[in-house]
């Protein structure tokens, strides 16, 4: 079964950094016929739409919402398949962005793996920022902070990703991996910002060890798993999550 990244080189833009850390992969071509406005506009305004159509974002959130779209298609073929995001995200509202989230991805495939029939789908989210995703989407939420949606909110910064140390932070997402299992999806969203990492800009506390472990926990729970690689901006960061899930250590 294995696993795949999807991007597109189209995402790279100079405006966003984490945009840049597709630019070493090799590449190969996934053709859809999806019309990715069909989805953008479930989740978004028109009006909204149209604002971030004129911003210079558009282009690579485009892309990137494509990948989304196509990942719901490739985790049929591949037991995880993980897309490095850019200018999507989850915390993207009905009509406003924030930060570099342009569109809804996390709530955008959620609704494209309902039209493909799947019903239960658990979404885990660990990020050094929060979401109101769970108001977008109806799906069964996991936060590092609490279940069902994010708590422990300052201005949407996550300060249990900020604040935690290694062992609580890996004893939480032991926590979480253990709810997840005890639901049984058959589809599980990891949305994973690579802005956890020591080395990134969120004062988080998680070395790449952490993301090992945590990536095997992950890997453990038995349902087809889609990753959102979001937010971050350093390749040898993103490079070391990707060899995690490899398994290559
Ligand atoms: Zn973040
Ligand atoms: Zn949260």
């Amino acid at each position: 079964m294995g696993f795949a990244i999807i991007y597109n080189k189209e995402m790279q833009s100079e405006w966003i950094c984490s945009s840049k850390r597709v630019g070493s992969l090799e590449s190969r071509e996934i053709h859809s016929k999806i019309n990715p406005d069909d989805y953008i506009l479930r989740i978004h305004s028109q009006e909204y739409y149209q604002k971030v159509r004129s911003t210079p974002f558009f282009k690579p959130a485009y892309e990137s919402v494509k990948c989304i779209l196509a990942s719901a298609d490739e985790v049929e073929r591949y037991e995880t398949v993980i897309v490095p995001t850019s200018g999507t995200g989850h915390q993207a509202e009905k009509d406003r962005w924030r930060g570099y989230s342009f569109f809804n991805d996390l709530a955008i495939l959620v609704e494209r793996l309902k039209d493909k029939g799947y019903r239960s789908i658990s979404i885990i989210e660990t990020d050094a920022h929060h979401s109101d995703t769970y108001k977008l989407c109806k799906a069964k939420l996991f936060c590092i902070s609490g279940t069902e949606k994010c708590r422990i909110i300052e201005e949407m910064r996550c300060r249990v990703s900020r604040e935690a140390d290694k062992d609580e932070y890996l004893g939480r997402f032991s926590e979480i991996v253990k709810a997840v299992k005890a639901e049984n999806p058959e589809i599980v969203i990891w949305y994973l910002g690579q802005d956890l990492h020591e080395r990134e800009y969120s004062e988080g506390h998680l070395d790449g060890e952490s993301f090992r472990k945590m990536i095997e926990q992950f890997m453990s729970i038995p349902a087809r798993k889609i990753v959102i690689l979001a937010s971050g901006s350093r390749d040898d960061v993103f490079r070391g999550i990707i060899s995690a899930f490899r398994g290559d250590f």
